[in-house]
Order: C-alpha cells, then structure tokens, then sequence
C-alpha cells in the first residue's frame, strides 16, 4: 500500500482532537476575541451570584425577554427567583410536550463569606472572621486583595448593597500570611492540609484606633462607627447578611498573544454567559429554548436556588401557561422526560505542571474546543449522570455538522479524584443529559485560566445545541 493510502485510511479512522486555532479561519478568529470582550465584561460586573442575576437581567430586558409579558403568547420570558437564580426561555415552533432543549449553569463561585459574627480586634488591628465556601486551597486566599460584594439587610428591613475593593479608588481587604522566616514548625513542617487552617482565613479591615486609650475594643469600635456613619449600621445588622470575598481585580488578558483569559469565577461564568448569549442570540428554535441559571453547586445543590430546588417545575408551569396549557403535574413530567439538556460547567483542564493526575488520552487540552463529558463522579463512577450513548451520539453528530470543535474529557486519572456537577439532580426527571463546557486551569482559584478559543467554541456549541 502507498504511503499516501495509508495517510488517507489513518486520517479516516483515527479520532484526533483539533486545536481550534488550526481549524478556523481569520474571521472566526477575530470573532473569538471579540467575543472575549463581552466576557471579560460580563465577569468584572458579575463577581457574585446576586450580581450575576442583576446582570443577567439587564441584558435579556434589553433583548425582549419581560418577566410580566404583556402579550398572551409572549416569544421569550424571564423569571427571576430569590435574586439568585433565573431562566430564561424562547419558545419554538413545535409544541412544548414534544419537549425543550435545556442548558443549566451555575451562577456561584468559590469564595470566602463572611461570618454572621464577623468583627473583632486583636493586637490593635480590626478583623473579619470568614467561613469559606465551596472547594478552595485556602493558602490561595492569603496575601492578596480581597474585595467585599453583597447584601446587608438593615433593622428597619431596608436592604443595602455594597460592592468595596473593585474601583481604584477604593480600599481592599486581604488575609494575612506568616513570614517565611518563622513558618518552619507552623508550616513547613505540617501536611498542606494540617499547615492552612480555616479559622486563620480572617480578613483585615482595619488598623485605627477610635476614642481614648481607655475606650474598649477600640479598633472593633472605629469600624462599626464608620460603618454606621457611611452605611447607617449596627453590629447586628451583620447577621443579617450576605457578605461574599472575592479577589478584586479585573479579568485579564493572560500571555504575549492574549490568547487567554484570567479571571475570577470561570467555573461557571464562562457557561453562564456562553448559555446567556446563546439564548440571546437565538431566532425562532423548532424547540422551546430554556436556560437556567441555578446557585449553590459549590456546596452540593443544596438550598431554594440550587439545582435541586423545584424552580425549574415553576418556570415550566409559567411556560405551559404561556402556551396557553394547563400547567398539569404530569404534563410538566411529560415534558421534562421528552427534554434533551445541557449541564453547563467547567471542566479541570490537562495541568502542564501535573500531568501524571491526568489520563491524557480522555483529558480535556487548553484551546482544543468545548468539552464534552459523559460522565463525572469519582472512583467507580460514583454519583455521577452517566449520559446515555444515544445522546452522546447525536450530539456529537450536532457538533461536527456545525463545525464546533469539541473533545470527549473526563476528569483526571480514575481513582485519583473526582468530582460532580448539576447534571445528576435533572437526571432525576428522566430528561437526557450531559456535562458539556469549556476546560479550565487552576480551577476554584481566585485566578483561574481558560482559553478564548474554547469560550467561542463553548458559545457556538450551546447555540447550535439550542438551534437544534
Ligand atoms: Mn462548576
Ligand atoms: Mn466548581
């Protein structure tokens, strides 16, 4: 056989992930980071779950999505709940029994929250006790600018929202850090996850004292009465509330070429607004179009706004009556179990520096397209949504027909780890699913790293996806 034959039988059968850099042209490549822009954008104003929702808001209003439709048949809808999750829907041509085609992310980020009790002073400095969420390292929170976002809910039950450490002008927060000179017995000598303690995450928030050498808790005192001559607050009014610690900075471009994006809150922003843009930029789905946006998945789904929270029943029994349908238990079943849905989220991607965690072959690349996951979980596939093959095969067959460049990813190595997502508590309703989004470095760092590629790509597929 000629060497040529070979060449053509071997590119023929052999599956070979693509870089997407070798498998668009110049347009698309100017597109992906044009596309970047709106979502270096999206990621400085939306730092929170609470924000995200705002902004999320703003922008399906300014896309036609009312949450109190006036018209009967309204095309696109939006229902926000608790400010802290929200969906949005376009309706297609064909009936909704025949089922929707779902994208769920999640709004939440890692991060540290603030304590109910959270002030108090030591050694003349005034202090905030934190209570850290979701996956962190926590020696990645020290010694670095921290900005305070969220919700204080006064005594008179006026609310207040504060956003301080993000402009220039502002002052930051940070968590303080031995010195290496004296980190021997305390840090060196210790395991990484005895060295690094939780209740030394405590943020400081001040160093001026308040009154005479004779006032107590003078340094504690200095910050409640700023806060009380800014903001009008007490002590108390800090138990009723939702104070969340992120790092304060922008995202940013990330090498010579600009081909990446650092940023806090990737995992899962980056399908939030891929999905977001998607459903914007959708015109006339055969399906109806639903993309939820859930909270708390770093903490297990949990709660009212979390995956596995009724709200998604809600807003189909909205969308039924919008349709002019009564909203039925069972139809809203019938519907679901006719559904084909997207679990949204961020994928870990193959670690230059720690590739022996990874099986490289079923390891998710920097730059080589969205991910597509068949299943999570750890060790024996435990807790994990298994997608179907059938599923797997049709939408694989999607993705190539509409030229989006995808990878087949799993975690790491078996056995070494694990870890799961939304897609499970949906696969509850008998709905196809399957995880499905753009790899990330550094994952639930405070700056974590994907590729512009891969985020146009990830765009590109939910579209196609919704289109579908
Ligand atoms: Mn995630
Ligand atoms: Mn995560």
């Amino acid at each position: 056989m000629k060497k040529k034959e070979i060449e053509r039988i071997s590119q023929r059968l052999i599956s070979k992930p693509k870089l997407v850099w070798d498998a668009i042209d110049e347009r698309e490549k100017k597109r992906v980071f044009d596309f970047d822009k709106g979502y270096q954008d999206f990621l400085n104003k939306a730092k929170t779950e609470r924000e995200a929702v705002n902004v999320i808001s703003d922008i399906a209003l300014k896309n036609g999505f009312p949450s109190n439709p006036s018209s009967t048949y309204p095309i696109r809808l939006m229902k926000a709940f608790q400010g802290k999750s929200i969906a949005l829907s376009v309706s297609g041509d064909k009936p909704i029994d025949e089922g929707i085609n779902l994208i769920v992310s999640h709004l939440d980020s890692p991060r540290l929250d603030l304590k109910q009790n959270p002030l108090y002073e030591d050694v003349d400095l005034a202090f905030m006790k934190t209570h850290y969420y979701g996956g962190i390292k926590k020696f990645q929170w020290l010694t670095r600018p921290l900005a305070i976002h969220g919700r204080i809910i006064r005594s008179d039950g006026s609310s207040l929202d504060i956003v301080v450490g993000e402009d220039d002008a502002d002052p930051v927060f940070t968590v303080a850090d031995i010195l290496p000179h004296l980190a021997k017995k305390v840090q060196y000598d210790k395991k990484v996850s005895d060295a690094f303690v939780a209740e030394k995450l405590n943020l400081m928030v001040g160093s001026l004292p308040f009154g005479d050498k004779d006032t107590k808790e003078r340094f504690k005192l200095a910050i409640l009465n700023l806060l009380n001559e800014r903001y009008g607050l007490i002590e108390e009014d800090l138990i009723s509330a939702e104070l969340e610690v992120v790092p304060a900075g922008k995202a940013r471009d990330v090498g010579w070429d600009r081909g990446l994006t650092g940023a806090y809150g990737h995992d899962d922003r980056s399908c939030v607004f891929t999905s977001l843009r998607a459903v914007v930029d959708i015109r006339n789905p055969h399906k109806t179009a639903l993309i939820l946006f859930v909270d708390k998945e770093e903490i297990g789904s949990d709660g009212a706004t979390g995956a596995k929270s009724r709200f998604l029943e809600s807003v189909l029994a909205d969308l039924m009556i919008a349709h002019g349908k009564q909203p039925l238990y069972h139809e809203i079943q019938k519907i679901l179990m006719n559904s084909r849905a997207i679990s949204a989220d961020g994928n870990g991607a193959l670690d230059p520096d720690f590739q022996d965690v990874h099986e490289k072959r079923n390891a998710a690349r920097l730059g080589y397209g969205v991910c597509l996951v068949k299943f999570t979980g750890s060790g024996g596939k435990y807790g994990a949504n298994d997608a179907n093959a059938e599923y797997v095969g049709w939408l694989r067959n999607l993705f190539n027909k509409k030229k989006v460049v995808w990878q087949a990813a799993e975690l790491g190595k078996v056995d070494e780890g694990g870890g799961g997502t939304v897609a499970k508590f949906l696969a509850t309703y008998g709905m196809q699913i399957v995880d499905c989004g753009p790899s990330i470095l550094s994952m639930h760092a405070p700056f974590e790293i994907a590729h512009k590629a891969d985020i146009y790509m990830t765009y590109k597929a939910y579209r196609a996806f919704l289109e579908s």
